[in-house]
């Protein structure tokens, strides 16, 4: 399976190249921050959970991430792989998805870093809020709590992957497209190699 994850800050554009991705390499997206929105749509238990976190721009809880993850993983077995966009978010986060992916004799593929300058994050983010509706790009405060809450708690994920060598970084800025040919680029790369057998 190729599994990907898609990482960078918020308003990095993570959700948008996600779409073209899957259409590249036919894989299944999964946004956590895309399955709490439709809960707080739907006014669910979770959703109303979840809020009081999005809201301020506070992560939901470990434990309830990542049994959401779970369940959406193991919903879709026969997939060819799966691109997480928004998660792993914390270290736990992603000792629970290798535990979760080495059960099935599979593992991580590589992470895609969009690396984007805060001040260019700032600016995209309220400019998202114009037609987003989303609460969390409204506010500057909750936008720079965001950010300092990826800084701090998110960050530390990628440095882990970039140990075991699955880290790459890329440049976040540019034309949609351009960064989409980027992300090819970087994943045909790591496709390219073969896959060590353990
Ligand atoms: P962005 O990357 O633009 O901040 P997302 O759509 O990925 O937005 O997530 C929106 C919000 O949903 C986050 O600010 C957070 O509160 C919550 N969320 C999403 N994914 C996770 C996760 N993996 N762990 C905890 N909270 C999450």
């Amino acid at each position: 399976m190729i599994n990907l994850i898609l990482f960078g800050p918020p308003g990095s554009g993570k959700g948008t190249q996600a779409a073209k991705l899957v259409k590249q390499y036919n894989l299944y997206h999964i946004s956590t921050g895309d399955m709490f929105r439709s809960e707080i749509g739907n006014k669910t238990e979770l959703g109303l959970l979840a809020k009081s976190y999005t809201s301020k721009g506070e992560l939901v809880p470990d434990a309830v991430t990542i049994s959401m993850l779970k369940k959406r993983v193991e919903d879709n077995p026969d997939v060819k792989g799966f691109i997480f966009d928004g998660f792993p978010r914390t270290n736990a986060q992603a000792q629970a998805l290798n535990e979760m992916l080495a059960e099935k004799n599979d593992d991580i593929t590589g992470l895609l870093l969009l690396d984007v300058p805060a001040e260019e994050l700032i600016i995209r983010l309220m400019d998202r809020a114009k037609t987003s509706g989303r609460a969390d790009d409204a506010d500057p405060k909750v936008i720079k709590n965001r950010i300092q809450v990826y800084r701090e708690t998110t960050q530390p994920v990628a440095d882990f992957y970039a140990q075991l060598d699955k880290t790459h970084y890329l440049k976040g800025v540019g034309t949609i497209d351009e960064i989409t040919e980027r992300l090819i680029k970087s994943i045909d790369g790591i496709l390219a190699v073969p896959q060590v057998a353990e």
